[in-house]
C-alpha cells in the first residue's frame, strides 16, 4: 500500500515535470500568437484579457486569463499547467459550479479528461466518478498522451459547443428520439404503456438501408422510440448542426437494462442469434446480474409459422421485456409485424448484442469504443460479413450526408 502511494508520488512528480516541459514548449510556440492577439486588442483599444472562471468535478474554483481577441482565446491555461495547478489531462472541467462533487486523491483539474471525453462521444459506460477512478488507475504517460490525442480528435469532429439539441431530429428521412440514457431508460421502465412499445437503435448502416428501401425507412420510422447508435450518426448530426445527447447502443445500455430488470423483479426474453448464442447469452447475464429473471430464448432462424409460434412463447413467458437480434432490416420488420400480438411491455431491436454478450464475437477495446472506431474492429473481425457494410457503406453514407447537410 504505502509502496503504491510511492509509485504514484514517483509517477505524479515525473509526470509534473513532462507537463512543465511541453507548456513551456506550446507556450513559446505560441508566442507570436500572443503578441497577435495583443496587437488586435491595442488596435481596437480594449483590454487584451479577461479573467475567466471555471469548476472542477471536485468542486474547485479556478480564475484563468483569456486573450479577448485573435485566436486560440484559452491558450493562456498552459500558464496554469506551468503554475503546476493544472494538469493536461485531470479531473474534468465546467462553467458552473457541479451539483455534485467527486473526489480525487491524485489528480489535478486538467485540460482533457475521461469524462470530458466520454460526453463528446456520448459514450455511457462509465459515470463521472468511474471514469474519474479510471484515470487515476491508468495513469501514465502513454495514457495521458491518448487521452489528449483522443479528446483533440473528438472535439475536431464532434465539437458541439455551438450545436441545438433537440429532443428529435431528422437524418435523411429517419426521425431520431435524441435522448440521454436516464432518458432512455425512463422510456422502457417508467412510462406508462397501454400497450407494447418498440425501440430500434440507428446507425450509418440502417441510414443506408433506409435509403436504399423506402418501406425500411417507414418501418424505422413506426417505432416508438429511435436511438441513436455510433460515430456515424453523430457525425451525421454534428454535420447538420445537432448536438447527440448521448451514444446509446444495445451494448452499452444492457448493463442499465439487467440491473433495472433486478430492481423491479421483471423478466427480459432473448429472441435471436445463432442456435445456443441466446441462451448462452443469458447464462452469463444472470451470474452477472444475480437473480435477474430470464423469461425464455429462442434462436433467429426461423419461418413464418415459427415467428407466430415465438410470439406465443414470449407471451407465455410473462416476459416484461423482448429484445430480438435478428439483424437489420430483419429484426425492424419482425418487430413492426409483430409488435401489437406482444403483450411485453417494450420490445427492442439489438443486432448483434447477443454474439457480444455471449461471448461468441469479442468486442472493440475500450480505447476503440471511446473514439467510435469500433466498426473498424468489427471488420477486422468478420471482414467477408461486413465488407459491405464498412468500406462500401462508410464512405456512402457520408457522401449522402454531406451532399444533404453541407
Ligand atoms: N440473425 C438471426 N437470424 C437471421 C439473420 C441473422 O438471428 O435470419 C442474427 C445473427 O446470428 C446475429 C444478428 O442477427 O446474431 C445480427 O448481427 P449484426 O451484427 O449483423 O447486427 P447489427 O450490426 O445489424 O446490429
Amino acid at each position: 500500500m504505502q509502496n503504491s502511494t510511492l509509485n504514484k508520488t514517483g509517477l505524479g512528480t515525473s509526470l509534473e515535470l513532462i507537463e512543465t516541459l511541453i507548456a513551456v514548449f506550446f507556450i513559446t510556440a505560441l508566442i507570436p500568437f500572443f503578441i497577435l492577439n495583443a496587437l488586435l486588442s491595442l488596435t481596437q483599444l480594449k483590454s487584451p484579457l479577461t479573467t475567466s472562471t471555471v469548476f472542477d468535478a471536485c468542486g474547485g474554483k479556478h480564475f484563468y486569463s483569456q486573450w479577448n481577441h485573435g485566436p486560440l482565446k484559452s491558450s493562456l491555461l498552459l500558464l496554469k499547467i506551468l503554475s503546476g495547478e493544472f494538469s493536461f489531462c485531470g479531473i474534468s472541467l465546467c462553467n458552473k459550479r457541479p451539483a455534485i462533487t467527486l473526489r480525487s486523491n491524485t489528480l489535478k483539474p486538467g485540460i482533457f479528461s475521461v469524462h470530458q471525453l466520454h460526453q463528446t462521444m456520448g459514450y455511457i459506460e462509465m459515470s463521472h466518478s468511474e471514469s474519474l477512478k479510471f484515470h487515476e488507475n491508468k495513469r501514465s504517460l502513454i495514457f495521458d498522451i491518448s487521452l489528449a490525442a483522443k479528446s483533440i480528435v473528438a472535439q475536431m469532429l464532434f465539437d458541439a459547443s455551438e450545436k441545438i439539441a433537440p429532443k428529435r431530429f431528422d437524418l435523411l428521412g429517419v426521425s431520431i428520439d435524441n435522448v440521454s440514457k436516464k432518458e432512455a431508460l425512463s422510456f422502457i421502465f417508467d412510462e406508462p404503456v397501454e400497450s407494447c412499445r418498440s425501440l430500434c437503435f440507428i446507425n450509418a448502416h440502417s441510414i443506408n438501408l433506409s435509403c436504399s428501401k423506402p418501406d425500411f425507412r417507414s418501418s424505422l420510422n413506426q417505432a416508438d422510440c429511435l436511438l441513436a447508435d455510433g460515430s456515424g450518426v453523430r457525425l451525421g448530426a454534428s454535420i447538420k448542426g445537432v448536438k447527440l445527447r448521448d451514444n446509446i447502443n444495445g451494448t452499452d445500455l444492457l448493463p442499465h437494462i439487467c440491473r433495472r430488470l433486478q430492481q423491479n423483479g421483471e423478466s427480459v426474453f432473448l429472441f435471436g442469434s445463432e442456435p445456443g448464442v441466446a441462451k448462452r447469452a443469458a447464462d452469463k447475464l444472470q451470474k452477472k446480474y444475480p437473480g435477474l429473471k430470464i423469461a425464455g430464448t429462442h434462436h433467429g432462424y426461423i419461418n413464418q409459422q415459427e415467428s407466430d409460434d415465438i410470439v406465443e412463447k414470449i407471451n407465455g413467458s410473462g416476459a416484461a421485456l423482448c429484445l430480438v437480434a435478428l439483424g437489420s432490416p430483419v429484426q425492424e420488420r419482425w418487430i413492426e409485424e409483430n409488435k401489437h400480438k406482444l403483450e411485453c411491455h417494450t420490445v427492442m431491436a439489438v443486432g448483434g448484442l447477443f454474439d457480444f454478450y455471449s461471448g461468441k464475437i469479442a468486442r472493440a477495446p475500450r480505447w476503440m469504443r471511446e473514439i467510435g472506431m469500433e466498426w473498424l474492429f468489427r471488420l477486422a473481425m468478420e471482414p467477408k460479413v461486413k465488407f459491405k457494410r464498412y468500406v462500401i457503406g462508410n464512405p456512402l453514407y457520408i457522401a449522402r450526408i454531406l451532399s444533404a447537410y453541407s
